[in-house]
C-alpha cells in the first residue's frame, strides 16, 4: 500500500461540545506539520492541528515578499518520505519560487487529505501540562479548546518576526511591510520610494526586484551579509542525474551527511593547495551557485578554522569589488566582522548589481545609524531620508521566539516555559524539555534544524517521535520526560559541539544576538545531521537513554545518563574506526603494526607549514638516531623543545607526530627536534630512555648549530614519548645535566600498574586498549625491570624536577597514572599544572586538524611551554573560544 493510499482511517477526533479529544495536538501546518499529521494518522493517532494562517505552508505561507525563494537546492529541499510523492513531484527551478513551494505543500496536503484535520485561523493561547489526567489542555482564540495526550510544536524556526525596535515606526504615515508578514494582495511599488531596512537572506532577495520597480531604493545596511550568486535556472543537471540513478541511495546520504544535503567531506586542506589551486576551486565554488557546495566542497578548514576561512572570504570579497562600481559602497558590502559561514550567508539574483544602478542608494548604518522613523521617513543621525514605504527585512525572533513568546506554555509544577528558557534554551536534543511531559519540539533548538536541510532534518524529527509515540503505546506507556541529567548532558554536548565550528564568532540570530535582551548561546545544534541522527537513535537502542517513561498499568522506566559524554568530533573519529573493523594493532606483530601505522598515518591531514623542516643525525646511547627539525617562520634563536613520539615504545619514529610537532612548533614560536629513539623488542629497555637521555644531552650541547637560543633545553613527549620525557628528565637531573627548563607530558606512561580505574573503564573502545598495552609492555621490558623508574617514573624519586605541564584525557587509559604523576610531582615540590581533557581520548591532541575539540588543549600547553621558556603569551585570533573549552585545569 502506498503511502498517499494509507489513509486516515484512525483520525477520528471527538468532542464533548467544548473540548476536541485528541492524541496528539501540532501546532503549525508547514513542513513539519503536514508529515506529522500524516505519520500520525498512518501510525493510528487520533491528530489534530492548528495554524494561525487560513492555508497550508507554513514559512512559506507568510514569506511571500518579491524574490522569496528557497536557498537549498529544491530537488534536495522536498519530502522524501514516500518515493511516490518523491518523483511525483517535478520542481521547474533549481531554486523553487515562495508560490511554487506552497503549491508543493498544497498537493502534499491534498494527496493525503491532511486538511480535513487542520484547523485554520486559530492560534493556541495557553498551553497546561494536565498533571493528574496526564493530558496537555489547550485553550485557542477560534473555536473548542484541546484535550491532547501529546503537544508537538511543529512551529518552524524563523515563524515569528522581530518586532521593529526602532523609534517611531507608529508616526509613519507611509506604508510599512515586513518580509515575513508579507500581504497575499498586489504591493504597488511602481513610482514609489522604498526604504528597505535590513540585508539578511530576506533582503538580499527582495532588493533587487524591489529596486526594478521603485522610483527609488534606499538600502539601510547595518551588517553586511556574504553573498552568493544562485545562478538559478532549470534543476541543476549534475544533481538531478545523480538523483534519477539511485533515488534511495542519494536520500539516504543526505540523511548521514553533515548538512542534510548528499555532499562528500572536502578532501583537502587549505594548506595543501596552490594560491592557483585554491582560486580555481573557489571559482567552480561561484559558478555552482549553491551553499552547501561553497562551504562543504572548498577546503576542509574553512568551516573550522579562521585561516582557512578567511581566504574564502577574501575571495568573495574580491568578486564584490569586481561587480560593486563605486568603491566606498563596495567596502560597505564587504563583510568584515566575521567569518564566512558564522553568520547564514545568502543566496542572490543580481544582489551587488543592484548597487550600480542609478536609482538605488545605499545608507551604512555602521557610520551613520538610525535614530528614529518620522512621518515621512527615516532618520539617521546624519540625514533624513523621505520615503513613501518601509520594508522591514530585520528578521526572526528565531528558534525559540514561536514557541516561548506566542503562547504560556505551563509545564510540571505549574512552571512556565519562558521562565525555564530565560537564560537560553534548554533542552534534550532539541526534541523534549525536562518538566514538560509529552512535550515535542520539530527542529527545535539544540537540534540540527537551520544549520541543516530543513526537510531532512524535520523528516528525521518527526519519525523519531512518531516511533516513540508508538513504541510507548505498545508498552502501555502514557508519559514521557526527559531527565534533567540528560537535558543538561545535552547542553554540554552543544557547548563541546559549538568549539567545533565558526559559529561562535558572529553575533546572528543563531546566538539569539538579533534579539535585544535575548540569552546569548549557539542555539541550533553544530554536531552535523548524521552523527545527530545516529545519537537519537542510540538513545533509543540504549533503552531510550535519559527518559523517564511511565503509565498506568506498568513499572515505570527510567534509563537516566547523558548520551555523548565524548567530545563529539572523538565519537565521529571512533564510530569511523568501529565501522573500519581493523584487526587488533597487537595481533599484526611489530613489523606488521608498523606498516599499520604508516599507512594509518598516510590518510590523515597533512600538518601546516612551519618555517623548515630538516632532517639529520644525532647522538643516541648507542649510535647515531635521526631526528626531525621543525623551525618556526619568526626570526631565530628560538627555545628548542626535545619531542619524543608515542607508539608504545615500539611503533612510530621522528616523523610520526609530523602535524602535532607542526602545530606545536607554530603555536609555541620554538624549534621542536623529534627524535627518532630505538623501539623494542629490537632494542629492548632501556635503550628509548637511554636514547631519549642521550639526545636530549646532544641537543643541549648543539643548540648553536640547530640554530636555537642557548640551553635550557624543554622537553616534551606523547604517551610512551610522554614517559621517554618524564624519564629524561629525572636521569638529567641524576647525571649532572643537561639542564630542562619544563616538561610537557601529554597522557604519559609513568607506571606499570595497570589497577587504576581508567583501565577498567577505558579499557577498550577508545582506541588504545588494555591488551594493546600490555603487548607495548611486553614488547619493550621484561617484567623484572618494570618497576625500574626509568619506564615507571612513578616510581622515581620526584624532588628536584623541572616544572612539569601534564596532560591527561578522561577516555584514555592511562588517565589515572598520568594524574598519579602529576600528583606525585606536586607532592615532591615540584611546580605543576593538570590540564584533565573532558571527553577526550587517548590521540585526541596528536590528531591535528581531526579532532578541532583538540585545540583548546594544545593552546594551553603552547602557553605552558611559552611560560617555561620565559616567552610573552600571544593569543591568536583562531584561538579565540577555543581556551577554555572542554578543559578542566
Ligand atoms: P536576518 O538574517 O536576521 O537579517 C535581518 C537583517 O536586518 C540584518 O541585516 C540585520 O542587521 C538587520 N536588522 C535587524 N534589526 C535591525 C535594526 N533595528 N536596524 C537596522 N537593521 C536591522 O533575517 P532574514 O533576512 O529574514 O533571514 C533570516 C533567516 O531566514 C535566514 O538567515 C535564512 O535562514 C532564512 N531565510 C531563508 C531564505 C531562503 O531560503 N532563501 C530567505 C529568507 C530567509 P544585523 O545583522 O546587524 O542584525
Amino acid at each position: 500500500m502506498s503511502d498517499a493510499i494509507a489513509e486516515a482511517s484512525a483520525s477520528k477526533a471527538t468532542s464533548d461540545g467544548a473540548t476536541q479529544q485528541v492524541d496528539v495536538a501540532v501546532v503549525g501546518a508547514g513542513f513539519a506539520g503536514l508529515y506529522l499529521l500524516h505519520r500520525l494518522r498512518k501510525a493510528g493517532f487520533t491528530a489534530v492541528a492548528v495554524d494561525e494562517a487560513s492555508d497550508v505552508g507554513g514559512t512559506w505561507y507568510w514569506n511571500r515578499y518579491p524574490g522569496a525563494r528557497c536557498d537549498i537546492q529544491t530537488i534536495d529541499y522536498s519530502y522524501t518520505f514516500d518515493p511516490e510523492l518523491d518523483s511525483a513531484w517535478k520542481w521547474s527551478e533549481k531554486y523553487a519560487t515562495q508560490p511554487e513551494i506552497l503549491r508543493y505543500l498544497g498537493f502534499v496536503a491534498d494527496r493525503y487529505d491532511l486538511r480535513r484535520d487542520i484547523r485554520f485561523g486559530t492560534k493556541v493561547t495557553n498551553a497546561t501540562w494536565d498533571e493528574a489526567a496526564e493530558r496537555w489542555r489547550l485553550t485557542t482564540d477560534n473555536g473548542a479548546a484541546i484535550s491532547c495526550r501529546h503537544y508537538i510544536m511543529a512551529t518552524g524556526c524563523l515563524s515569528t518576526p522581530k518586532p521593529p525596535e526602532i523609534e517611531g515606526v507608529k508616526d509613519f504615515k507611509g506604508e510599512i511591510y515586513f518580509t515575513g508578514r508579507w500581504p497575499h494582495h498586489e504591493v504597488k511599488l511602481a513610482g514609489k520610494r522604498v526604504a528597505v531596512i535590513g540585508t539578511g537572506s530576506s533582503g538580499i532577495q527582495a532588493i533587487p526586484l524591489i529596486a526594478e520597480q521603485a522610483a527609488h531604493l534606499t538600502v539601510f545596511q547595518r551588517t553586511a551579509s556574504f553573498a552568493l550568486p544562485a545562478h538559478n535556472g532549470p534543476p541543476s543537471a549534475d544533481r538531478t542525474a545523480l538523483l534519477q540513478s539511485d533515488r534511495a541511495g542519494y536520500r539516504e546520504q543526505a540523511r548521514w551527511s553533515m548538512a542534510g544535503v548528499p555532499f562528500p567531506p572536502a578532501p583537502v586542506v587549505s594548506w595543501q593547495l596552490s594560491d592557483a589551486e585554491r582560486r580555481e576551486r573557489f571559482e567552480q565554488a561561484w559558478a555552482a551557485g549553491d551553499l552547501v557546495h561553497i562551504l562543504t566542497q572548498l577546503w576542509a578548514d574553512q568551516g573550522v578554522d579562521v585561516d582557512g576561512n578567511a581566504l574564502v572570504s577574501e575571495l568573495i570579497r574580491e568578486k564584490i569589488r569586481g561587480i560593486v562600481k563605486d568603491p566606498e559602497t563596495a567596502a560597505a558590502l564587504s563583510p568584515n566582522d566575521h567569518p564566512f559561514g558564522s553568520k547564514r550567508p545568502c543566496l542572490d539574483t543580481n544582489y551587488y548589481a543592484t548597487y550600480n544602478r542609478p536609482n538605488v542608494t545605499q545608507v551604512n548604518l555602521r557610520q551613520e545609524p538610525i535614530t528614529s522613523i518620522t512621518a515621512s521617513g527615516i532618520k539617521t543621525d546624519k540625514r533624513n531620508f523621505d520615503v513613501d514605504v518601509i520594508v522591514f527585512a530585520t528578521g526572526f525572533d528565531a528558534m525559540t521566539g514561536a514557541i516561548m513568546a506566542v503562547h504560556p506554555i505551563t509545564g510540571r509544577g505549574g512552571k512556565s516555559l519562558s521562565d525555564i528558557w530565560a537564560k537560553g534554551p534548554q533542552s534534550y536534543l532539541g526534541l523534549t524539555v525536562a518538566g514538560f511531559p509529552n512535550l515535542f519540539m520539530i527542529t527545535g533548538p539544540g537540534s540540527p534544524s537551520v544549520l541543516s536541510n530543513m526537510a531532512v532534518s524535520i523528516e528525521q524529527h518527526v519519525d523519531w517521535v512518531v516511533d516513540r509515540l508508538q513504541a510507548m503505546r505498545e508498552a502501555g506507556f502514557s508519559a514521557i520526560e526527559a531527565t534533567a541529567t540528560a537535558q543538561d548532558g545535552w547542553a554540554q554536548h552543544m557547548a563541546d559541539c559549538s568549539t567545533l565550528t565558526l559559529h561562535r564568532l558572529a553575533n546572528t540570530w543563531y546566538t539569539g544576538a538579533n534579539v535585544p535582551g535575548k540569552a546569548l548561546g549557539v542555539m541550533p545544534y553544530t554536531g552535523g545531521v548524521g552523527p545527530y541522527r545516529s545519537i537519537c537513535n542510540e538513545v533509543v537502542s540504549r533503552g531510550m537513554l535519559g527518559f523517564r517513561l511511565t503509565g498506568p498499568d506498568v513499572a515505570a522506566q527510567c534509563n537516566d545518563g547523558e548520551i555523548v559524554r565524548l567530545q563529539p568530533d572523538v565519537r565521529i573519529v571512533l564510530n569511523m574506526l568501529a565501522d573500519m573493523n581493523l584487526p587488533p594493532i597487537e595481533s599484526l606483530g611489530p613489523e606488521g603494526a608498523r606498516a599499520f601505522l604508516a599507512q594509518f598515518n598516510a590518510g590523515r591531514p597533512a600538518g601546516r607549514p612551519v618555517g623548515e623542516v630538516g632532517d639529520g643525525a644525532l647522538q643516541g646511547a648507542d649510535g647515531p638516531v635521526p631526528y626531525r627539525l621543525y623551525r618556526p617562520a619568526t626570526p631565530g634563536p628560538h627555545p628548542i623543545v626535545v619531542y619524543f613520539h608515542g607508539g608504545g615504545w615500539v611503533l612510530g619514529d621522528e616523523l610520526s607526530d609530523d602535524p602535532f610537532c607542526r602545530d606545536m612548533c607554530r603555536r609555541t614560536g620554538m624549534i621542536f627536534v623529534s627524535v627518532g629513539y630505538r623501539h623494542g623488542p629490537e632494542h629492548p629497555f632501556p635503550a628509548a630512555a637511554e636514547d631519549g637521555y642521550a639526545a636530549t644531552k646532544w641537543i643541549a650541547e648543539h643548540t648553536a648549530e640547530l640554530g636555537g637560543r642557548p640551553a635550557p633545553v624543554l622537553v616534551a613527549g606523547w604517551s610512551a614519548g610522554g614517559n621517554i620525557a618524564a624519564v629524561t628528565c629525572q636521569l638529567a637531573r641524576d647525571r649532572g645535566g643537561p639542564q630542562i627548563a619544563g616538561q610537557l607530558l601529554l597522557c604519559p606512561v609513568t607506571d606499570c600498574d595497570f589497577d587504576r580505574p581508567s583501565y577498567r573503564e577505558n579499557a577498550e573502545g577508545y582506541f588504545l586498549t588494555r591488551p594493546l598495552m600490555d603487548w607495548f609492555w611486553d614488547m619493550y621490558c621484561p617484567p623484572a625491570d618494570r618497576t625500574d623508574p626509568r619506564v615507571s617514573p612513578l616510581r622515581g624519586k620526584l624532588a628536584g624536577l623541572p616544572q612539569a605541564f601534564v596532560v591527561t584525557c578522561e577516555f584514555d587509559p592511562l588517565r589515572d597514572e598520568g594524574v598519579a604523576y602529576a600528583e606525585a610531582l606536586a607532592a615532591a615540590g615540584v611546580p605543576v599544572e593538570q590540564l584533565k581533557a573532558r571527553g577526550q581520548m587517548h590521540s585526541s591532541f596528536t590528531m591535528v586538524d581531526v579532532v578541532i575539540t583538540g585545540v583548546s588543549g594544545r593552546v594551553k600547553m603552547a602557553e605552558a611551554l611559552r611560560r617555561f621558556a620565559g616567552l610573552a603569551q600571544e593569543e591568536r585570533q583562531a584561538d579565540k573560544g577555543a581556551r577554555s573549552d572542554g578543559l578542566a585545569a
